[in-house]
């Protein structure tokens, strides 16, 4: 078997820097040039994962089909690469010392002292190797979250800078991402800055060898030459990254650059053929020349936070291009929509989108919104608590059960229309505890369901802890909500419908997490298309 090799992607300056992007984009480069490649993230943060983190704290939580909480930038990296990711993607400083800790109990480290170096390092350094040494990888690209100089960053790289020493020089290489920022009152782009950040990694005894400079101007070539000579790279490995319209034109923007071909050399590896950006750039083609427009509204409560919705963002992106459309996300603050508000508050829609989401804050707004597009005719689409908000919507104002409601929100509703499953009710612990990852749902024949997915099984992605009551099965159906996915193994509700509706769809599951630039999801697909259809009809 050949060596696999390593690229570290490290970063410096500032934060947001978009280091999950150039690690994907370069990742996509390698893939299409014929490179087995996958990117993992390493995140200094003391949670064992992000599980338990609020949206507005670290943006959405990502959830893999081996039912893995994890960091937003693993979404990029599956969005870019069609390849599914997995637990051993996304790694923390909570994991590494909760296991570390757990050999010290079982007293795996023989009476030694256990210490950050060499035990959490170990610990980290056998993480890292862990995608290489599968055999499934040429190259394993390893994002270090954080920036340089920060503590908490520090065991990673020192394992970054051990692992170099023992791969050797041409089995690994760091590339280093930093700010180029422009002095708008000295009309210059400042090198310090980076400067500053390549010496705070020599200090930890890593030279980086690939420069990857954000920047709002084109670099000069002067400048391109002083930073290479301040910093000890060579004059190719200076990367300029500048601000793009669309995370998805960097791959273009890194091949014109030639960071893909840089690294490569570095690897000692051979360039095979140029990138097949092919369908890529159908993708961007469509993106950038939309034949329709349409507004769907994203009913949340985290509007706040763009990140919070990062998937379902991305998933209409692709369903746009795919539909020749450009999807106008237009956020709904669920908290303030009630019944008197809510057609101006969706006015201008041609479709709406509920939001997942815990807990009580912003849910009767929900149900509002969700009975307005109801009995509107507006294209509805409700994912995971959106979903809920349907069965708890239909069963209030059409069965008439009208305290109807999640035992989330009322645990002594006479109607618990959405409730725990028995298995998760002796559970007390919060993290990774939910119904997670994927999980098979057969579809019935005749369903809307059916007919976007066109077949009768399907596996997608869950997070969630409440499910819909199949004590209301019966009547739910008889008066219209029909059941279109069912659990073969449980039987649980995963899909809802309505008949005689433009589009009325719930999902339990999170589809946006499967969305990818190759594979557009079909709900959303199918979904924008009932957005143009209803905009034009
Ligand atoms: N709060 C709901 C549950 O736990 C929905 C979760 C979600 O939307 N992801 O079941």
């Amino acid at each position: 078997m050949n060596q696999t090799k390593y690229i570290f992607v490290t970063g410096g300056v500032t934060s947001s820097l978009g280091k999950g992007i150039i690690a994907a984009s370069l990742a996509k480069l390698l893939q299409a040039r014929g490179y087995r490649t996958t990117i993992q993230k390493f995140d200094p943060y003391i949670n064992v994962d992000p599980g338990t983190l609020n949206p507005y704290e670290h943006g959405e939580c990502f959830v893999t089909d081996d039912g893995a909480e994890t960091d937003l930038d693993l979404g990029h990296y599956e969005r870019f690469l069609n390849v599914p990711t997995s637990q051993a993607n996304n790694v923390t400083t909570g994991r590494v010392y909760l296991s570390v800790i757990e050999k010290e109990r079982r007293g795996e480290f023989l009476g030694k002292t256990v210490q950050v170096v060499p035990h959490i390092t170990n610990e980290i350094k056998e993480r890292m190797q862990l995608l290489g040494n599968s055999g499934d990888y040429d190259i394993v690209i390893t994002e270090i979250g954080g920036t340089v100089g920060d503590i908490e960053s520090l065991p990673y790289i020192e394992s970054v800078r051990q692992l170099l020493w023992d791969l050797g020089k041409e089995n690994a290489i760091v590339v280093h991402l930093t700010l180029v920022p422009y002095l708008a009152a000295a009309g210059e782009l400042k090198t310090k800055p980076t400067q500053h950040s390549v010496k705070t990694l020599m200090e930890s005894g890593i030279q980086a060898d690939i420069l990857v400079c954000r920047t709002e101007h084109e670099l000069s070539d002067e400048l391109r030459s002083k930073l290479a000579q301040f910093c000890n790279v060579t004059r190719e490995s200076v990367i300029q990254s500048i601000d793009a319209s669309t995370i998805y034109e960097v791959p273009n923007l890194m091949l014109e650059e030639g960071l893909d071909k840089v690294a490569l050399k570095k690897l000692n590896l051979p360039k095979k053929n140029t990138p097949d950006l092919k369908n890529w750039n159908v993708f961007l083609q469509h993106l950038k020349n939309p034949k329709h427009v349409v507004n769907i509204g994203l009913i949340g409560k985290y509007v706040e936070l763009q990140d919070s919705y990062k998937s379902i963002l991305e998933a209409f992106i692709h369903a746009g291009a795919a539909n020749e459309t450009k999807v106008n996300v237009v956020s709904v603050h669920s908290e303030y929509i009630d019944a008197e508000n809510v057609a101006d508050k969706l006015s201008g829609l041609d479709g709406i989108l509920v939001a997942p989401g815990f807990g009580e804050r912003g849910i009767e707004g929900k149900i509002e919104a969700v009975r307005y597009a109801r009995e509107k005719g507006l294209p509805f689409f409700g994912i995971c608590l959106g979903m809920q908000m349907s069965v708890i919507e239909y069963s209030r104002n059409v069965l008439g059960l009208s305290d109807a409601n999640s035992t989330e929100m009322n645990e002594g509703t006479a109607h618990p229309v959405i409730d725990l499953m028995e298995e998760q009710k002796t559970i007390t612990d919060k993290g990774g505890t939910m119904r997670l990852g994927a999980w098979k749902c057969d579809l019935k024949e005749g369903t809307l369901a059916m007919k976007i997915y066109n077949k009768k099984q399907i596996e997608e992605r869950h997070r969630h802890r409440y499910e819909y009551n199949g004590d209301f099965f019966e009547k739910l159906e008889k008066a219209g909500l029909k059941a279109s996915g069912i659990n073969p193994d449980t039987g649980l509700v995963e899909i809802v419908e309505i008949e005689n509706h433009p589009f009325f769809l719930g999902v339990q599951y999170h589809p946006e997490y499967k969305s990818t630039v190759a594979n557009p999801h079909p709900l959303f697909v199918h979904f924008v298309a009932a957005t143009v259809k209803a905009k034009h009809k």
